[in-house]
């Protein structure tokens, strides 16, 4: 395991480290407040860049006061550059839009009488990242599927390169004429792509070390077809960085996956995982006290899905060895009754759960 500072110190407080950030993708983690998730224990959140371009969009942003105000939420904020977008709408299908050298246009609303384009540079997104008050921004990227042709990934790994350049040339600039100083700015890491090559993640991770950012990425999914994490891949990338510098498992949020990598080195993580299963009714469990749980291994936690008539009549909560405002004051029967009747109150009660839970996993591994 690399030795990683415990806490980076950021424009909004201290973010201590390892740190799992749940998606609030639109401004807002679904469902919950942000009292909620500070309730929970959570550290940080990430927003995306692209997302809140087109909604609420950014002059609304600037008028609302920035991220943090229009949201409620005083602790740290990552912005998410827009370069998965790139891949999950452009990338997948052509007609949402191109990509260029000279970054990426998107088409929103097809087939409807009044299609709109976005267009995201590697300078707009810093623009943008800037004006929302964000406080770590994320150089744009070109994502690629791992699996996808050699040709595919060093066009990307080129392409990401020279955005980054752009983007640090930018953040400079900016932090220039708005006078940031460098205790009050915001940090910017860099995303390292190249696919499942080696070669490519070795060529990325070098330049862009070269160019110099305050922490990176691992581009890309970080899963096979199969769903089995890229151990080999990741583990990798974690040597090519220096262990001083944090590094970030983008899109890596499950509780296995999140362990695994942080035993790697890897300290920050995000995605929506936890979040969105808990709206489906698949709770995470802890099956022993988390604390006394430091070597973490196959049988520490269990899924349960709440919709199984067993639980029905289960005057238990979720878990005994959670300390969540929902195991401490529900059980399982009522829980799944909510479910049942689609009432919202399962959903905020089932997100605070999982984000509690990775939360006291954070504070124990
Ligand atoms: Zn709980």
């Amino acid at each position: 395991m690399g030795k990683t500072t415990a806490v980076i110190q950021l424009p909004h407080g201290t973010l201590p480290l390892p740190a799992f950030l749940p998606d609030a993708t639109k401004g807002l983690v679904r469902s919950l407040d942000s009292r909620d998730l500070e309730n929970c224990g959570v550290k940080a959140v990430v927003m995306n860049t692209y997302h809140l371009m087109q909604n609420p969009g950014s002059s609304t942003i600037r008028a609302l006061g920035g991220l943090h105000h229009m949201s409620g939420w005083q602790r740290p904020i990552i912005t998410d550059s827009g370069g998965f977008q790139i891949y999950s709408l452009i990338r997948q299908n052509p007609s949402y839009g191109s990509i260029s050298s000279k970054g990426a246009t998107f088409f929103t609303g097809e087939g409807k009488s009044s299609p709109k384009k976005y267009h995201l540079s590697p300078e707009k997104s810093i623009q943008l990242q800037l004006n929302y008050g964000s406080d770590i921004i994320i150089c744009l990227d070109d994502c690629t599927h791992v699996d996808a042709r050699f040709s595919t990934q060093e066009e990307s790994v080129r392409r990401t390169i020279g955005w980054a350049k752009r983007s640090k040339k930018e953040y400079i600039r900016l932090l220039d004429q708005k006078g940031f100083s460098s205790q009050n700015r915001p940090l910017i890491f860099a995303v390292i792509q190249g696919g499942g090559s080696f070669e490519l993640r070795k060529i990325c991770a070098q330049e862009l070390s070269d160019i110099e950012f305050d922490g990176y990425g691992y581009g890309g999914w970080p899963l096979d077809n199969q769903g089995h994490l890229l151990v080999d891949l990741l583990e990798y990338v974690r040597s090519l960085i220096p262990s001083t510098y944090p590094l970030h498992a983008l899109g890596v949020a499950s509780p296995e996956a999140v362990t695994a990598c942080f035993r790697m080195g890897y300290i920050l993580f995000d995605g929506a995982m936890p979040t969105r299963d808990a709206r489906h009714g698949r709770l995470y469990v802890f099956k022993s006290n988390p604390a006394s749980i430091p070597n973490i291994d196959n049988d520490w936690f269990s899924y349960l899905y709440i919709f199984d008539d067993k639980h029905i009549k289960s005057s238990s909560p979720i878990s005994l060895f959670c300390d969540c405002l929902v195991c401490q004051n529900y059980s399982l029967g009522y829980l799944h009754h909510l479910f049942k009747i689609s009432d919202s109150l399962a959903h905020r009660l089932a997100t605070i759960n999982n984000l509690r839970f990775m939360n006291q996993l954070m504070e124990n591994l």
